[in-house]
């Protein structure tokens, strides 16, 4: 079965300080990963270099087999991403918006894929409002159909749920993790919400100054290192890395 996603070895530095220091994960078909970490961990920049945007210092990265470095093209075209630092133009209509990414990924029948996603992300009383005017969550769901427009193989989702309520919240976990049961898809997901992490993802990733320190599902890694919750096992990991116990 070939992954969706492979990365191995990655190492970035910024000067002196090390982002991304050797790290080596997967992401297969139809499951969602969830990579975790305190401010400053690295997150970011992992996302940014299996996007393509930045350049590693050294290390491989594969989509679906194909190599990043090599392949740029092929292999980025069935990636999509969305975050809240990297909102939509907003001097475009959620429609103008949606149909410039579209025929950017070359969508096949674009305005029956485009009502599917305002549909789904409750966007449909928006469609001809300028981007820039809708409500910080409202931003975040059109990012999320923008990310979704191409059907992509690989979704990279940058604290997805940041801005949003807690009913949107969880209408949006639904509405990814419906993604990744029913096509091909993977996920690499960041957020800083240990419940939502306990409750979308399938496999976590604890990334601490650059290195994994940790990995396991989510349910059960608490208690295999003597914590009840995840967000306890994350604030010793975050803090007190050596002290954690295996269970
Ligand atoms: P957060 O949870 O705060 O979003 P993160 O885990 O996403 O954090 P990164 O943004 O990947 O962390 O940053 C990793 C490290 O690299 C940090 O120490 C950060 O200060 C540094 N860094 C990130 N981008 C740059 C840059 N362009 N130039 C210099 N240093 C950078």
């Amino acid at each position: 079965m070939t992954k969706i996603l492979s990365v191995s070895a990655l190492k970035k530095a910024y000067g002196s300080t090390v982002a991304v220091d050797g790290i080596s994960f997967d992401v297969n078909p139809n499951e969602i990963v969830g990579l975790l970490g305190p401010n400053g961990a690295g997150k970011t920049t992992t996302i940014n270099i299996v996007l393509g945007v930045l350049e590693p210092d050294s290390g491989r990265i594969f989509i679906q087999g194909l190599e990043l470095a090599t392949r740029r093209s092929e292999a980025i075209t069935h990636t999509n991403f969305a975050a809240v630092y990297a909102p939509m133009p907003g001097n475009l209509t959620l429609f103008q918006n949606l149909s410039i990414f579209g025929r950017l990924y070359g969508v096949k029948g674009l305005s029956k894929r485009i009502d599917e996603l305002l549909k789904q992300f409750n966007l449909l009383a928006f469609r001809d409002k300028k981007c820039g005017l809708l409500s910080s969550g409202e931003q975040t769901r059109v990012s999320l159909a923008k990310a979704l427009i191409n059907l992509p193989h690989l979704l990279l989702l940058d604290e997805p749920t940041a801005s949003l309520d807690p009913a949107t919240a969880r209408e949006v976990r639904a509405n990814i993790r419906e993604f990744a049961v029913q096509g091909m898809g993977g996920v690499l997901w960041t957020s800083h919400n240990m419940y939502e992490v306990e409750d979308v993802c399938d496999r976590v990733l604890f990334l601490s100054h650059g290195k994994i320190l940790l990995e396991g599902n989510p349910k059960t890694l608490p208690a295999e290192h003597g914590k009840k919750t995840l967000e306890e096992l994350f604030i010793t990991v975050a803090r007190e890395p050596l002290t954690l116990e295996k269970g």
